[in-house]
């Protein structure tokens, strides 16, 4: 079995006309999830990555084991109110709505190379915005990782000067 037989497709959630991937079928097969994690891991294992940063809260579920399997610490990158320190904050649009991100001040040293990981890119608002969080607090994008990638909404394009790595696309 390869790993898209994992994901359930619903159509028409949240909303009419969009097709969710659903990773929760995924996630629950303890091998598979494992499975998805190592080819993350093959796929960035050649860059130099100090930190690892994930949007919530799917960003978590791919973010920190795959920083746990490379040694190196993960930050959260958060909805707005979240966060019990300082923090910077952005909006941005999403597929659907509407939204803002938030990371605490002190969550990067300046020059530290950051990658990026989330399930899914579509339209690139979750990541452009969380590429600008990172390089406001002086952070060094190296990369950003999925577990999917929905070509047809080209959120590749938004991201021009960041490298991507997906395990799956869906047109
Ligand atoms: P973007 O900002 O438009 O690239 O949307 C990506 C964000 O929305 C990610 O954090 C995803 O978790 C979520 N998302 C959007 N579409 C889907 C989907 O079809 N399945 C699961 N998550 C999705």
């Amino acid at each position: 079995m390869n790993l898209k037989d994992y994901i359930r497709v619903i159509p028409d959630f949240p909303e009419q006309g969009i097709s969710f991937k659903d990773i929760t079928t995924l996630l629950k097969d303890g091998a598979m999830y494992k499975k998805a994690i190592d080819e993350l891991k093959e796929l960035v294992k050649h860059l130099e990555i100090d930190l690892i940063a994930g949007p919530e809260a799917r960003g978590f579920v791919v973010g920190a084991p795959l920083a746990y399997a490379l040694g190196v610490g993960f930050i959260p990158i958060r909805k707005s109110g979240k966060l019990p320190y300082e923090t910077i904050e952005l909006g941005y649009n999403l597929e659907y709505g509407k939204d803002s991100l938030a990371m605490h001040t002190d969550a990067i040293e300046k020059g530290q190379k950051v990658l990026i990981a989330d399930d899914l890119l579509a339209t690139g608002g979750t990541i452009s915005t969380s590429v600008n969080l990172v390089r406001q607090l002086g952070g060094d994008v190296v990369g950003a990782a999925f577990l999917i990638e929905l070509d047809q909404l080209k959120g590749r394009d938004k991201l021009t000067d960041v490298e991507v790595f997906s395990l799956l696309s869906y047109e």
